[in-house]
């Protein structure tokens, strides 16, 4: 079997009086990600862990933040179009580990609802996908809420 690892990595500014979109979820929030996107900087770093992994180059590379096609675009899609690209070159699934980094809101009780509505989209079932979040303990950008990262994981086989 062949067995490939992607990583990927995204942040966004956050603002006040945005959307804020993580692993396909919205999610109540004063702040929400300045992006040309939904800013769902949680999709965008598994989209990279997943071309990353099979060989595609980047998000950018194929959803270019010029293109007004991708204006606003509920990054769901974004992923569900990385998704069909690994299909073609062969590749499913085995497990996605990902981690958000910001400062708050809380998310732990929307941790279910990303892990089903990623599965969904990249057909595995939800205990194959992780999602944890984290502080940076008010230190640097994160710390000051000015941004959020997330970092993604992802194992793909053929
Ligand atoms: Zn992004």
């Amino acid at each position: 079997m062949n067995i490939r690892i992607g990583q990927g990595i995204d942040f966004h500014r956050l603002e006040t009086g945005l959307d804020l979109w993580l692993g396909g979820v919205k999610i109540p929030s004063e702040k929400g990600c300045i992006a040309h996107s939904d800013g769902d900087v949680l999709l965008h770093a598994l989209c990279d862990a997943m071309l990353g992994a099979s060989g595609l180059r980047d998000i950018g590379f194929h959803f270019p933040d010029t293109d007004k096609k991708y204006k606003n675009i509920d990054s769901k899609i974004l992923l569900k179009n990385t998704f069909d690209l690994i299909r073609q070159k062969g590749f499913r699934v085995i497990n996605i580990d990902c981690t958000i980094c910001l400062e708050k809101p809380k998310i732990s009780t929307f941790i279910e609802d990303m892990k089903k509505a990623i599965s969904a989209i990249v057909e595995t079932e939800p205990d194959n996908v992780a999602v944890k979040a984290t502080t940076t303990e008010k230190l640097g950008f994160t710390g000051r809420e000015e941004g959020v990262v997330a970092l993604a994981v992802v194992l793909l086989s053929k």
